[in-house]
């Protein structure tokens, strides 16, 4: 589209005065608060990333999504945003308890290889995915293994301070009881959880709820370290305390996550960084919640998991973006493919009209704009109320339909005017309308379209009676690994 790709566009500072304010749902309160940064002008942000020992599914489509057009939004009203999204390459058990094997050490062995390679392999395929939803790189993207000898400082703060226990394994735990506010965030009752997580309870723990901060390493578990409690890994939870002091300092403003993560993964975050650093540890938390499969919960044993090299055959990346952000994110997202076609067939409309209104702009501005205007306005008082998605974009489709009606009116005096506040709403949600109909990693239905090619040829060979190189193909395709049946001619 030329010029007409969504740049940077330069607001009238009128109308971020004319902001009500942002205001956060904070998961922590279960409130929507002003939203008031610790320093005035920035605003430092962690979001839970990815354990990195797969493809890159919907899932992550959606937190990620989710918390980008949040980082969008914040540095459109002018704050530096400083967001920190970790690579968890390691510590994450199978069933996100203290039992188990580490989820990548896990798929190593199946897939044959080295857990370095498996976490790095993902983490590109990760990144490349993320890309092609055009999700803003994060400002740091540290790896857990990088910060070890951190982790090994925090646990002995902990033990240090008596709220964490070495056991005769070598295991050390956090004493959950000792923290009064354990559960604040998750609204958990000790004696419920203690209940639930009875069954993968370790033997060496004082309590069943106390969570793993380091465990030694048994067998031949390849990702280990040297620590005063012999040689081990850090428990899952305690990455995210140490990488976001390190960043981001002991107090920060936004901590997000999908809302899988409140618990166990949060509310243990929480615990061990206030008792460690005996300061608030975060100002707002912030959780998308999950994604739904025609109803059901996905999970690679449901059967219903969706991964986006996968999805990205059938529908472009932009498009399964603009259908994700037409749901808040504090809203459950039915997928559906019959939905994200929809979402596809709108995106393809609103590209037609931008086209026309790049087309048409002139440089003869006239100022006569109230009802675009007014839907600009609608639209950023809407991502002030906990970044709303739905009603921004149901504020976008009418500043677009005003746009076609200016273009089919003759009013090119206002189109350039227009197409700024067009850009400045599609820079927010981060829709890229250059890349609306693209799809990528479409590999599958390239081959299947070359096999079909030469299934024909040999179809016609075989009708001018040439076997012989028939069947050298059918041959050669066989130990391709290719079958190949002959159809009657
Ligand atoms: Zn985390």
């Amino acid at each position: 589209m030329g010029q007409c790709i969504a740049g940077n566009a330069k607001i009238n500072q009128t109308f971020k005065e004319k902001i009500m304010g942002l205001k956060i749902y904070n998961s922590l309160t279960k409130t929507k608060q002003d939203f008031v940064p610790l320093r005035s002008g920035m605003v430092g942000m962690y979001v839970c990333g990815p354990t990195v020992y797969g493809p890159s599914h919907v899932g992550h489509a959606r937190t990620y999504v989710n918390f980008d057009v949040v980082r969008r939004y914040l540095e459109f009203l002018g704050y530096k945003v400083k967001y920190v999204q970790n690579i968890t390459d390691v510590g994450h058990l199978v069933g996100d308890g203290d039992n188990g094997d580490d989820k990548i050490t896990k798929q190593a062995k199946l897939e044959n290889t080295d857990p370095y390679a498996i976490s790095y392999k993902y983490e590109c395929m990760y990144f490349d995915a993320m890309d092609k939803l055009n999700i803003l790189r994060p400002t740091i993207s540290p790896r857990a293994t990088g910060f070890i000898p951190e982790m090994i400082d925090m646990v002995q703060t902990l033990i240090n301070k008596g709220y964490a226990y070495v056991t005769s394994k070598g295991n050390v735990y956090f004493r959950v009881r000792k923290y009064a506010k354990y559960g604040q965030l998750s609204n958990r009752k000790l004696d419920e959880a203690k209940s639930g997580e009875r069954i993968l309870v370790a033997s060496d723990k004082e309590n069943p709820e106390d969570f793993a901060l380091w465990k030694t390493a048994e067998g031949g578990h390849i990702m280990k370290w040297n620590s005063p409690w012999g040689v081990g890994y850090p428990g899952w939870h305690l990455e995210c305390s140490v990488m976001s002091k390190k960043f981001l300092g002991e107090t920060f403003d936004i901590h997000g996550g999908g809302l899988d993560n409140i618990f166990p993964h949060h509310e243990s975050e929480f615990a061990q960084s206030e008792v460690a650093n005996g300061k608030p540890f975060v100002r707002y938390f912030m959780h998308n919640n999950l994604i739904t499969v025609n109803g059901t919960k996905m999970g690679k044993s449901m059967g219903n998991f969706v991964t986006l090299d996968d999805l990205f055959t059938r529908h472009s990346p932009m498009a399964v973006r603009y259908f994700i952000l037409n749901y808040h994110y504090r809203s459950v997202v039915d997928f559906n493919e019959a939905e994200i076609t929809k979402a596809e067939d709108q995106l393809n409309k609103i590209a037609e009209i931008y086209k026309k209104v790049c087309d048409n702009a002139s440089n003869m501005m006239t100022m006569n704009l109230t009802d675009a205007d007014q839907a600009y306005q609608k639209f950023l008082a809407a991502m002030d109320e906990d970044f709303n998605t739905p009603l921004a974009i149901s504020e976008l489709l009418k500043a677009v339909k005003y746009a076609n009606s200016a273009v089919t009116g003759g009013k090119v005096g206002e189109l350039a005017h227009i197409k700024t506040l067009l850009d400045s709403m599609f820079n927010i949600l981060g829709l890229d309308l250059s890349k609306k109909g693209e799809l990528v990693a479409d590999n599958a239905q390239s081959q299947d379209n070359l096999l079909d090619l030469v299934a024909d040829i040999r179809t016609k060979l075989r009708a001018e009676k040439n076997y012989a190189l028939s069947d050298y193909i059918r041959d050669k395709l066989a130990e391709l690994g290719v079958s190949s049946k002959d159809k009657k001619v």
